[in-house]
């Protein structure tokens, strides 16, 4: 398999640590970010020092055309790629009464426009090589819903959906597609939650602690390696035995 690896939202938290380690697994990564170019910047001079290559592109997932634009440059800087994870998003907390349209189209453009645009980009080199896997981050909220978070939920269910139907549809052409829904995770999502919600949370997890993004970058690994090889349309959830 070709060894360019594109990682949405690779400038902060998961997606990162997804970029280091298929970085160490011996691809090349394309860094997607969106606002935060100096973190993007800092990730990849961190993986040349390490030896490994890498280039950062911007990139609003939500937008059709900066995508077209983005794989255009990853082909011409990096070629073509073989390994797409989508993970680019955020969160919001908000009762259901009280979110605008305007946010319910944003959640809906950045999580699931953003995963369609994605990988309608990139999948028709990838059918045509025959390779490829893409590894979608949804989240245990889009399993079970959370309250405070209908838009939140109601897009990462949408992503676990386009996931399995596009595995299937895929699968003929040697391309696999999985998702990955973590649990609760430390990262900048999680920074307006105080000492006490956080300790709640992680007092409500059988594994007794709160994610890393560590954690899921090992459960993406898996799912790129050919020790998956035989998995496709499926949902791993590494969050702590929180959502069994
Ligand atoms: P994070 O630390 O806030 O990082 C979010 C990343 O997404 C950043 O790199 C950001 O880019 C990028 N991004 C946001 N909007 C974008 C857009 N429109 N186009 C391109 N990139 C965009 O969040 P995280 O916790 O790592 O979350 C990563 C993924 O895991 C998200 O899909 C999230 O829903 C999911 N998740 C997280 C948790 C958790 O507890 N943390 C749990 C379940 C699922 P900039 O830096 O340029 O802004």
């Amino acid at each position: 398999m070709g060894n360019v690896a594109l990682i949405t939202g690779a400038s902060r938290g998961i997606g990162r640590a997804v970029a280091v380690r298929l970085a160490q697994m011996g691809y090349a990564i394309a860094v997607c970010y969106h606002t935060t170019s100096d973190k993007a910047q800092e990730l990849v001079a961190e993986l040349r020092e390490n030896g490994h290559t890498a280039t950062a592109f911007c990139c609003d997932v939500a937008n059709s055309a900066h995508v077209e634009m983005m794989a255009q440059a990853v082909r011409e800087e990096l070629g073509e790629v073989s390994v797409l994870v989508n993970n680019a998003g955020y969160a919001q907390q908000k009762l259901f009464t009280e979110i605008s349209s305007d946010e319910w189209e944003r959640m809906i453009g950045v999580h699931l426009t953003g995963t369609f645009n994605t990988c309608h980009t990139f999948l028709p080199s990838m059918i045509r090589r025959h390779e490829g896997v893409i590894v979608n981050i949804s989240s245990m909220w889009g399993q079970i819903g959370g309250s405070c978070e209908v838009h939140y939920s109601a897009v990462k269910a949408g992503v676990i959906g386009l996931t399995k139907a596009l595995a299937k549809e895929v699968g003929p052409s040697g391309i696999r597609v999985n998702c990955v829904a973590p649990g609760v995770i430390m990262t900048d999502m999680m920074k307006d939650f105080d000492e006490e919600t956080l300790q709640s949370l992680a007092d409500a997890t059988p594994l007794m602690r709160l994610g890393a993004p560590r954690d899921i970058a090992n459960a993406v690994a898996f799912l790129v390696s050919d020790e998956a090889a035989f998995i496709t349309g499926q949902v791993i959830s590494p969050n702590g035995g929180m959502v069994i």
